[in-house]
């Protein structure tokens, strides 16, 4: 059994003084693949105090010394694609073709910010200021664990090239897919304390790294409850937060949509990654007039995805993370049963002949907006289905979410799909066409969080403001 305990803190891999195990399994068949090693506060503490010490000479680099140091990044991430895109497929059951367009997106992010590095960036005038933009400080940066090489990346590259020093913590129900993102970025070998990887859970690693005095920056991708969390811990010193949370995004298909064409959209923006995705639009809304023909066009689209083996080239659907996973999205389908929804597509229980490993059915299910399955995240393959009278209808139910990150419209006439675009509240709207601009700002409304990542939102997150005005 392989034994994750390494953890990279001021240049030297090490292991861990925490002594907590947990188990690393395969989503694919649900066995355990590996045991990990989790840190604790002792560990936490030191990978700050590394952080701390690197960050007088790092953040008085040259924007050239930068930009080299992100290109070692991006070619030692590059390097290590393989073993990036087969550890998230087997952990938690992405297929291989969207774990290849993750794993390089990921070396990307490194180009994109190596390009931010500007002066522009980072004086300017105003009035009779000169506004200097200057390195928050010691950052913290917390990942999910769908998709590590992705988050890690996309934090990681504005952070260092802001002139912040990093403590990474991936997600401990990630540390498999954490192995080759260790690998790639001991590789690039930047200097002692720069980058700094430490694993564990909330708590302690969590708590004591979003507690720290010497910490200023925390930027999160997780669940709304972690979030909410980590922003009450980091008050106390005013540390500055970016929180990437939760949603329940909704796909409004309006009445001149064509629908073939909406229901395959609103299939693929409920379902990418199985389903585990924050942007995933879990609530479909489609209007009375047309509504036996969208819910029948929906149901087609679900059953006709092939569930499966992440790794056959065919699956268009995998399994999901794990056993618990696989309970919740149960508990979740039952609970949208028991409200008086009705299953038009998959339903309770494993899919026939994917008895193992934790392959769920996806599922379309009707209910109306008030019910569980229609509030709650659920990151996992079930779309509920919400009939809506008129426009305006749709517009108060979309909007009737404690989440607003994302979300997508189906028009026949695209005019008219993005003048409604402009009344939903949320972070992205999709109008027709499913993309995934880097150079856009990505962030969510209400409890998706606060904050913007990408280009120059992503790494003014990593940045005071100085006005200095000399007589
Ligand atoms: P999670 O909130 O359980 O964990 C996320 C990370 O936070 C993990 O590394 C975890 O160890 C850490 N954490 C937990 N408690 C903490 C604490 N007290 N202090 C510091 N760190 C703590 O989320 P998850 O299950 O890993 O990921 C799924 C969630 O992430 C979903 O809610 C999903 O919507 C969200 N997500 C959001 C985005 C986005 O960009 N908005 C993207 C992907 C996932």
């Amino acid at each position: 059994m392989h034994r994750l305990d390494r953890q990279y803190i001021n240049g030297e891999v090490t292991t861990p003084r925490g002594t907590e195990i947990c188990p690393v399994n395969s989503a694919i068949t649900g066995e355990q693949i590996a045991q990990g090693v989790l840190g604790d506060a002792a560990d936490a503490c030191a990978a700050v105090e590394a952080a701390r010490q690197a960050l007088p000479a790092w953040s008085a680099t040259s924007l050239d010394e930068r930009r080299g140091y992100l290109n070692r990044l991006e070619d030692s991430f590059a390097a290590h694609r393989e073993g990036m895109i087969s550890s998230l497929v087997e952990e938690f059951g992405t297929t291989t073709a969207t774990a290849a367009y993750i794993v390089d997106q990921s070396a990307d992010w490194f180009r994109d910010a190596r390009e931010l590095l500007t002066e522009d960036t980072f004086v300017r005038k105003a009035g009779q200021a000169t506004v200097r933009k200057v390195p928050t400080g010691v950052a913290v940066l917390i990942t999910p664990w769908n998709g590590a090489s992705w988050f890690i990346a996309m934090k990681m590259s504005v952070a260092l090239a802001a002139g912040c020093t990093v403590v990474i913590k991936p997600s401990e129900r990630g540390m498999w897919q954490a192995q080759p993102v260790l690998d790639a970025i001991v590789d690039a070998g930047l200097p002692a304390g720069v980058v700094n990887v430490v694993f564990g859970k909330g708590d302690p690693v969590g708590n004591t790294l979003t507690s720290h005095p010497d910490v200023a920056k925390i930027s999160i991708t997780g669940s709304t409850a972690t979030g909410k969390t980590i922003a009450r811990n980091a008050v106390d010193t005013m540390k500055r937060v970016t929180l990437e949370l939760g949603g329940k995004s909704p796909t409004v298909i309006l009445d001149d949509a064509g629908t073939a064409k909406a229901a395959a959209f609103a299939v693929q923006a409920g379902l990418f990654n199985n389903g585990q995705a924050c942007i995933a639009g879990t609530r479909i809304l489609i209007p009375a007039s047309r509504e036996q023909e969208f819910k029948d066009a929906l149901a087609d689209a679900v059953m006709a995805l092939r569930v499966g083996d992440p790794r056959q080239p065919e699956t268009v659907i995998g399994p999901v993370l794990d056993a618990d996973q696989y309970d919740r999205i149960q508990s979740y389908i039952q609970a949208g049963i028991d409200e008086g929804g009705e299953i038009l597509a998959g339903g309770l229980g494993h899919p026939d002949g994917l008895e193992h490993g934790n392959y769920v059915r996806p599922t379309l299910i009707t209910a109306t907006n008030d019910r569980r399955i229609a509030r709650e995240e659920i990151f996992g393959p079930v779309l509920s289905v919400i009939t809506y009278r008129d426009e305006n209808e749709a517009v108060a139910i979309a909007n009737d979410s404690d989440y607003g990150l994302h979300a997508y419209i189906a028009a026949g006439d695209s005019a008219r799909g993005e003048r409604l675009a402009r009344r939903l509240q949320a972070g992205r709207v999709m109008v027709n066409q499913i993309v995934d601009s880097r150079e856009a700002p990505f962030g969510g409304f209400k409890q998706s969080g606060i904050g913007r990542e990408f280009s120059s939102w992503g790494i003014d997150a990593y940045l005071e403001t100085q006005a200095i005005f000399t007589a």
